[in-house]
């Protein structure tokens, strides 16, 4: 295994998973190993950082070289041809355990029905020795990819779907024991309801769509518990950014985030929201969020993590 970018800011190494675990029917759990995870980590917590994953074009074929990487590898990769620079996917960190050489990633994958793609795929078919190539923050560095900014939040409203679990999940774990709040997950299956640490103050409720339209429950819980109404998800399809990310600090619809913060009906004085998933319920709850109960973007985080239908870009 090859340490090849000690000159960039970011980790940018190839992994060896060395241990395989299924939590549930829809959770597989990877830890992602190299002894150039000694410098991996952040200034303070990692909450729900999100790292990149670069697949193999075929189940275990060659991985991309970055020997030599410079400033502009992300570029240098793009240029080459696929089989050869694999596919790139967004996950979570959903725990460091190990130190120093020995230091190793956990990533929570979900395996889901129907059309998958690289990363699903190999989530899916995880084998010990398996390789990936890992992006990441080096200790140290300023790197990004940290959404989760309650501030002096008092009040917390967590929603995610599966994908978004994993993050919530270390997120709960990170939290002061003084926290409150409400969290709301979907999941496909009862048997994925995993079992979460979190704070006595936080209430988590899970909800299995077990064949249930996806995000209906979740949509309809959510805004029951903000005490507004309707409770239908009605959203259509054209009105979905796949790419939907919209938080205090970037707004893919390019909304300036001052302008559009206005005076609410209700009092969400001291309520920090985050919520990631599907895009389209994702839109729905901004919706409904944002401009229904007008709370104001700067306590809110949404975040598309996927969209059906859509591979997702590098
Ligand atoms: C910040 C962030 C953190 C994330 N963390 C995690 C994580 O920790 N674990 C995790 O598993 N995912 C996570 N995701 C979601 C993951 O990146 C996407 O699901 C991604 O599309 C998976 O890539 P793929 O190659 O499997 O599918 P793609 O090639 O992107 O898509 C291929 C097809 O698969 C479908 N598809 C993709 N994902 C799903 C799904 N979850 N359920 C049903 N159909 C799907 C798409 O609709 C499409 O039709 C995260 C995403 C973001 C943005």
């Amino acid at each position: 295994m090859t340490s090849t970018t000690q000159t960039l800011p970011l980790l940018l190494e190839e992994v060896e998973c060395v241990r395989v675990e299924r939590l549930s029917p829809s959770f597989v759990r990877v830890e992602l190993a190299s002894p150039a995870l000694a410098d991996f980590g952040v200034d303070g917590r990692l909450y729900d950082q999100r790292i990149k994953l670069i697949f193999p074009a075929t189940p275990g074929g060659p991985l991309p070289s970055f020997e030599g990487a410079d400033e502009s590898w992300f570029y240098t990769w793009l240029d080459k041809p696929v089989e050869e620079r694999g596919h790139m996917r967004t996950y979570t960190v959903r725990d460091v355990v190990g130190e120093g050489a020995d230091t190793r990633l956990v990533v929570d994958f979900i395996v889901h029905e129907g059309e998958c793609g690289p990363g699903g795929t190999w989530g899916a078919n995880a084998r010990v020795g398996d390789r990936l190539m890992l992006l990441g923050p080096r200790r140290g560095m300023p790197y990004g990819g940290i959404e989760f900014i309650p501030g002096d939040a008092r009040t917390l409203l967590v929603v995610g779907d599966e994908t978004a679990v994993p993050a919530v999940a270390a997120i709960l774990e990170q939290l002061a024991d003084d926290a409150r709040g409400h969290v709301f997950l979907e999941v496909p299956f009862a048997d994925d309801v995993l079992t979460l640490r979190h704070p006595d103050g936080v209430v988590v409720r899970w909800f299995p769509r077990d064949g249930d339209p996806r995000g209906e429950a979740l949509h309809a819980a959510a805004l029951d518990h903000l005490g507004t109404t309707p409770h239908r998800l009605e959203v259509s399809d054209d009105e979905v950014d796949p790419d939907l990310w919209e938080t205090p600090g970037h707004s893919s619809s390019g909304e300036d985030v001052d302008a559009t913060s206005r005076a609410v009906g209700h009092d969400f004085d001291g309520l920090y929201a985050w919520i990631a998933g599907e895009s389209k319920v994702v839109t729905a709850l901004r919706r409904a969020l944002v401009k229904d109960l007008g709370i104001d973007r700067h306590q809110v985080a949404f975040m598309g993590y996927w969209r059906v239908g859509v591979a997702m870009k590098s």
